[in-house]
C-alpha cells in the first residue's frame, strides 16, 4: 500500500482545517476531489475491465479444457471398449488354439501308431506272427555272409505245404489259415536259438539256422516235416490233412549272395515235389567232414 500523498484530497491530513479554508478554496477542494474521484473510478473500471478480460480468458481456457477433457474421455472409453473386445478376440482364438493343438496332438499320436502297425506289418506276417520276407531274407543275408567268421556253418530251407489248393477248395479259406496259423506254430515248436522263420508268401516258408552241420539240419527239417504230417487238426469236426515239402541247403561257405542261397533252397524245394512231396532234399555246400 502506498503512503498517501501530500496532494491527495482524500488523505484528512490534507485537508483544511476549520476556520482557515475561503469558500473558493473549498470549491477548489471540491472539485478536486471529485476529479480525483472519478480517476480512481475510471482506474477501478479499468481494473474491473482487465479482471473481466482475465475472468474471460479463464472460462474460455476452462470450456477448451472440459471439452478436451470430454473428448480423452470419449477416446478412453473407445479404448476401453476396443480392448475389451481385443480380449475377448483374444481368448476367442487361445481357445481355437488350445482345440487345434489337442487336434494335432491326437494325429500325431495316430501317426505314430500308424508307423508303428507299419513297421510291425514290415517285419512280422500278419497272419502267422513269423517274421516278415524281407526280414527273414536280411537274416539269411546278415548270416550268410559271416559263415566260417560267427558261426561254422548255415542252414536254409524253404518249406511249401502240399496240396494246399485242394485243402482250401475242400474245407475253405478259413480253414486254410487256420492250418497256416498250426503249420507257423509247429515251426515255433522245433526252432531253437539262431533258428528263424519267415513266411515268404500263401503258403511258403523260409528257415535259416546257425551252426548246424549237415546231419543236424537234415535231423531238423525231418522233425518239422513229420510233426506237420503228424498234426491232428481239425476244422469243424474235419480231420485236416497237412504235409510239408522241403529244399535244403547247408553251406561252411561264406555266402555273400544270400539271394543265390535262397534260390538254390528253392530249387532243392521244386525237385521235393517233383520227386511226391512230403519230404526233405538236402544240398551240402563246403567242408562237411
Ligand atoms: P503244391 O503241393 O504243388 O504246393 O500244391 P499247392 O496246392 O499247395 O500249390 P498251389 O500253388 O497250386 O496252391 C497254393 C494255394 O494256397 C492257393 C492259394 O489259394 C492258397 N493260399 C495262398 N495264401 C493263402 C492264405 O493266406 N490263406 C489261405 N487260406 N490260402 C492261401
Ligand atoms: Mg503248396
Ligand atoms: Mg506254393
Amino acid at each position: 500500500m502506498t503512503a498517501p500523498s501530500r496532494d491527495d484530497p482524500m488523505d484528512p491530513s490534507n485537508r483544511p482545517r476549520d476556520g482557515q479554508e475561503m469558500d473558493g478554496l473549498a470549491d477548489f477542494s471540491l472539485f478536486e476531489q471529485e476529479k480525483a474521484i472519478m480517476q480512481r473510478s475510471e482506474q477501478m473500471l479499468e481494473a474491473l475491465d482487465a479482471v473481466a478480460d482475465g475472468v474471460k480468458v479463464l472460462a474460455k481456457a476452462y470450456s477448451e479444457s472440459y471439452r478436451a477433457q470430454r473428448r480423452m474421455m470419449r477416446m478412453s472409453d473407445r479404448m476401453q471398449a476396443d480392448l475389451q473386445s481385443a480380449n475377448h478376440q483374444l481368448r476367442e482364438q487361445a481357445e481355437h488354439l488350445a482345440q487345434l493343438n489337442n487336434a494335432l496332438s491326437e494325429e500325431v499320436r495316430e501317426r505314430e501308431r500308424l508307423t508303428a502297425e507299419l513297421e510291425r506289418l514290415a517285419l512280422e506276417d500278419a497272419l502267422t506272427g513269423l517274421f516278415s520276407r524281407r526280414r527273414v531274407i536280411d537274416c539269411v543275408e546278415g548270416m550268410a555272409d559271416s559263415v566260417g567268421d560267427e558261426s561254422h556253418s548255415l542252414a536254409v530251407m524253404m518249406l511249401d505245404l502240399d496240396d494246399f489248393k485242394t485243402l482250401n477248395d475242400t474245407h475253405g479259406h478259413a480253414a486254410g489259415d487256420f492250418a497256416l496259423e498250426n503249420f507257423a506254430e509247429i515251426l515255433r515248436g522245433e526252432l531253437g536259438a539262431e533258428q528263424y522263420a519267415g513266411r515268404m508268401g500263401g503258403e511258403e516258408f523260409l528257415v535259416v539256422a546257425a551252426d548246424l552241420d549237415r546231419e543236424a539240419a537234415v535231423d531238423l527239417a525231418e522233425r518239422i516235416r513229420t510233426a506237420v504230417e503228424n498234426a491232428s487238426l481239425h476244422w469243424k469236426d474235419e480231420p485236416l490233412s497237412l504235409a510239408v515239402s522241403i529244399g535244403l541247403v547247408v553251406t561252411t561257405n561264406p555266402w555273400p549272395d544270400a539271394g543265390e542261397l535262397v534260390a538254390l533252397a528253392d530249387d532243392l524245394l521244386y525237385r521235393a515235389k517233383n520227386e511226391g512231396r512230403n519230404r526233405v532234399i538236402v544240398q551240402t555246400h563246403g567242408d562237411h567232414g
